[in-house]
């Protein structure tokens, strides 16, 4: 009886503790939204970590040799593809990591600007949810017998995103049509904007890595003018001036600050991806309702 009560604690102490942190999966994202993702999926599965933090420009990010190690270490890199990680191959090489790689946009419908993959997929929440379950996927097949895991906290996620799509559709209908129109630093919001009819109009293209010309500038300030576009938009990824300077040029305000390309840390505005589009649209209606 005795040793039967004491295996039993023994099985009640196996299931109520969290996994020890020596057998949760390493895994490695790219950006801090695919480690939210990646959180929300693998809770205390999982150790997720990430190249570029909170804050960070992934489109012009210079790994180190630091970043080389983790990898090498790692048991599963999850990656966002279509162009965004340009530094990551020479990174893989540098690691000679064997580890399985997922790309989280597998399977969705990219969005061309020119001959380029818009990388900006997941400023569409439907977006997001291929995300997850790409991710989903790929922690079932690099840690199976945590599958039950990751499934059922992945549909408690995917339905969160659910709700979430429905609140930035619901928070959309209150501006009127004649007002969807604003200025980004970046061309990051192409999806949103194609999932949720708001127009974004941005002096920089899809990557941070090239500038604004003169002429470029020039053109988006007679836009806002003749189009009478009520707000322009700070990132955090970018250098606040460029916008600045458009709005003291045009009286257009500056409606706030977005989160396009990285979440913030702990104590800012977005720490999670539900956060970061919550912020956003609220930045939005705010600017935009009348
Ligand atoms: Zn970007």
């Amino acid at each position: 009886m005795r040793r039967f009560r004491l295996g039993l604690i023994f099985v009640v102490l196996a299931i109520a503790l969290p996994a020890r942190a020596q057998d949760r999966l390493n895994v490695i994202a790219s950006f801090s939204i695919l480690g939210d993702f990646v959180q929300n999926v693998g809770g205390d599965r999982v150790r997720v970590s990430t190249l570029v933090g909170p804050d960070g420009d992934v489109h012009v990010y210079a790994p180190t040799p630091s970043d080389a190690r983790r990898i090498a270490d790692s048991r599963l890199l999850v990656i966002n593809g279509l162009g965004l990680e340009g530094w990551l191959p020479r990174l893989l090489h540098a690691s000679g990591s064997k580890a399985p790689i997922v790309t989280a946009t597998e399977g969705l419908a990219p969005l061309k600007v020119g001959s380029d993959a818009d990388p900006h997929a997941w400023q569409s929440v439907p977006n997001a949810k291929i995300y997850v379950t790409n991710i989903r996927d790929a922690l079932v097949a690099a840690d199976p017998g945590d599958a039950g895991v990751f499934r059922s906290r992945a549909d408690i996620y995917l339905a969160k995103l659910d709700a979430l799509d429905r609140e930035v559709r619901e928070e959309i209908a209150r501006i009127p049509s004649s007002r969807r129109k604003v200025i980004s630093t970046h061309d990051a919001f192409g999806y949103f904007a194609s999932a949720y009819g708001i127009e974004f109009i941005a002096p920089i293209g899809v990557s941070t890595e090239s500038e604004a010309s003169a002429r470029d500038i020039a053109g988006i300030i007679t836009q806002i003018k003749t189009e009478k576009i009520p707000a322009v938009f700070l990132e955090n990824i970018s250098d606040p001036r460029l916008i600045r300077r458009i709005s003291a040029e045009t009286g257009a305000r500056v409606g706030g600050t977005l989160y396009s390309d990285s979440l913030t840390g702990e104590k800012g505005d977005a720490p999670t991806y539900i956060d970061m589009v919550r912020h956003n649209i609220k930045a939005l209606t705010s600017a935009l309702a009348e």
